[in-house]
């Protein structure tokens, strides 16, 4: 039996809730994998305490970490970086236990190539498997609305194509639920056992 632990990406397009559904995973006692505290140079919100939600840090050491070859990925996000802890992904992962990162697109695509066998969930918003035929069919739209839309629909699919599975957040316990079979399967696949 395979003796390293999961690495377990989830991601998707911005404002779909990814950190929600983290956090209600979280909460969960039979939630059973590790998450990965992420470090960002953005400033604490209320209630965020260091080293819990993130490990706060100023954009210097942030720029050192990433000169030392410190983070797994990091990318810029509306100004602040974000970013992975590579030491504490390996060596957890070496302990046999799975380890869960909430991290934006960019990110995830930097540790596909890194893990190129870590299991990838794409957390997309409720509407998007009926989106394209939607935009398609109605044929009422303006034609510059239709050719948008479809642009930004392509976009997300394009993304969607670079991940394992697709959750559609449509109901915070619904996600948690298909996330925790997905990884349950996971371990179950011939080539990982
Ligand atoms: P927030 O500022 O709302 O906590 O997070 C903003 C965005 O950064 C969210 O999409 C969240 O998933 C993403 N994020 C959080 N931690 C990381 C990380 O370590 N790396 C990357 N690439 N994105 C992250």
């Amino acid at each position: 039996m395979k003796e390293k632990g999961l690495l377990i990406v989830l991601s998707g397009p911005s404002g779909v809730g990814k950190g929600t559904v983290r956090k209600a995973l979280f909460s969960q006692p039979d939630t059973k994998f590790e998450y990965s505290i992420s470090m960002t140079t953005r400033k604490p919100r209320e209630g965020e305490v260091d080293g819990v939600d993130y490990f706060f840090k100023e954009r210097a050491e942030f720029e050192r970490l990433i000169e030392q070859g410190k983070l797994l990925e990091y990318a810029e996000y509306v100004g602040n970086y974000y970013g992975t802890p590579v030491d504490y992904v390996r060596e957890t992962l070496e302990t046999g236990k799975d380890v869960f990162l909430e991290i934006e697109v960019q990110g995830a695509k930097q540790v596909r190539e890194k893990f190129p066998d870590g299991l990838f969930i794409f957390l997309a918003p409720p509407s998007l498997s009926e989106l394209e035929s939607r935009i398609t069919n109605r044929g009422t739209e303006d034609e510059q609305l239709i050719k948008n839309r479809m642009e930004t629909a392509r976009k997300e699919i394009e993304l969607m194509n670079l991940y394992d599975y697709v959750v559609e957040n449509d109901k915070i316990e619904n996600a948690c639920e298909k996330i925790k079979a997905i990884v349950v399967a996971e371990h179950c696949r011939t080539t990982r056992v």
